[in-house]
């Protein structure tokens, strides 16, 4: 016979289990110790979660719903608000849409208790704009543990010392404003080009992590190679965006390497964010366009691609 203080408890364990944990009330306020995000502590964090498509093109999905969704069905503990600044109605074009899906997204974000980085989605450098960009952003936003700034998306072009210039203005231009939260800085060649700014880091900033991005099926031992040395050289990364198909987004996923690379960043401790949160007719993006714009997705909404992603992030909770 169930008595009636065992359902009390019977019904709190089964809250407990269906809600998940407030990962920024655990790990606070995350700071860099070595080459190691870490906890305000100094114990060693690692973060998984999901990144937004391009804004512009998947508007549709930066919402508050979505967002609770991704974090307690998907067990996110980070979500990536992917900024487009070039292409048509982004940001340099509209910087009032691109706000008002940045604050959608960061406002349910704090309410859930989860990291989120705001990701300025460029290739190119676009300087006054990026500080203007961000020196807001850290206004609004810095106080608050939750919010990392990722200050280039994927250099193409740029050499890792016009890349160092840059970040380096962008970098004082939020610490005048917000002293500690952290700052994601690319590397040249799509954030693939590691090792080089391993040999020659920015010098006199605190909290401060280096992007790699990688698509399995492309990006294979070489560049988890160059990782290490970087690593070894004292370099702290953060991969901000990765997946398991070709770099056009397209192609067959190659499981062998994408496992290769998740034990990778396990054993080393290494955050990720998995592309993306989109709905277009390509390998990489994780919804059909069956899906709702408010999460609440069935099996059926899912690609194979968010299948496997969707059970490798609840596979850490279980
Ligand atoms: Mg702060």
């Amino acid at each position: 016979m169930i008595t009636k203080t065992s359902f009390v408890v019977f019904a709190l364990a089964l809250t407990l289990n269906t809600v998940s944990a407030q990962e920024v009330k655990q790990y606070g306020q995350l700071k860099v110790t070595g080459t190691q995000l870490t906890d305000k502590h100094g114990k060693p964090v690692i973060l998984r979660g999901m990144s937004f498509g391009w804004h512009n093109w998947w508007p549709r999905f930066y919402n508050q719903d979505a967002v609770k969704w991704l974090h307690r069905d998907w067990k996110c503990s980070v979500l990536r608000i992917a900024v487009g600044v070039e292409p048509h109605d982004a940001y340099l074009q509209n910087p009032a849409k691109a706000k008002e899906k940045i604050k959608a997204v960061v406002d349910q974000a704090l309410k859930e208790g989860i990291y989120v980085i705001i990701d300025w989605h460029s290739h190119t450098i676009q300087l006054n704009q990026a500080k203007a960009f961000f020196s807001e952003m850290a206004t609004l936003y810095g106080k608050h543990p939750n919010v990392i700034y990722e200050i280039f998306n994927e250099p193409e072009k740029n050499t890792w010392p016009e890349i160092k210039a840059y970040s380096t203005e962008v970098i004082s231009a939020i610490r005048k404003i917000d002293k500690d939260n952290i700052i994601l800085v690319g590397t040249p060649r799509w954030d693939q080009e590691i090792h080089i700014a391993a040999d020659d880091p920015i010098q006199g900033q605190k909290n401060i992590m280096y992007t790699v991005h990688f698509y399995a099926a492309t990006h294979g031992k070489w560049l988890r190679e160059r990782s290490d040395y970087a690593l070894k050289k004292g370099l702290p990364i953060f991969i901000s965006e990765c997946a398991g198909m070709e770099a056009s987004g397209n192609g067959p996923v190659n499981s062998t390497e994408w496992n290769e690379w998740m034990n990778w960043a396990d054993k080393n401790k290494v955050s990720r964010v998995i592309w993306s949160i989109s709905d277009k007719k390509e390998t990489c993006s994780v919804l059909y366009p069956t899906a709702s714009s408010n999460g609440n997705w069935k099996d059926s909404d899912l690609t194979p691609w968010g299948t496997e992603t969707r059970n490798m992030l609840r596979s850490y909770y279980k």
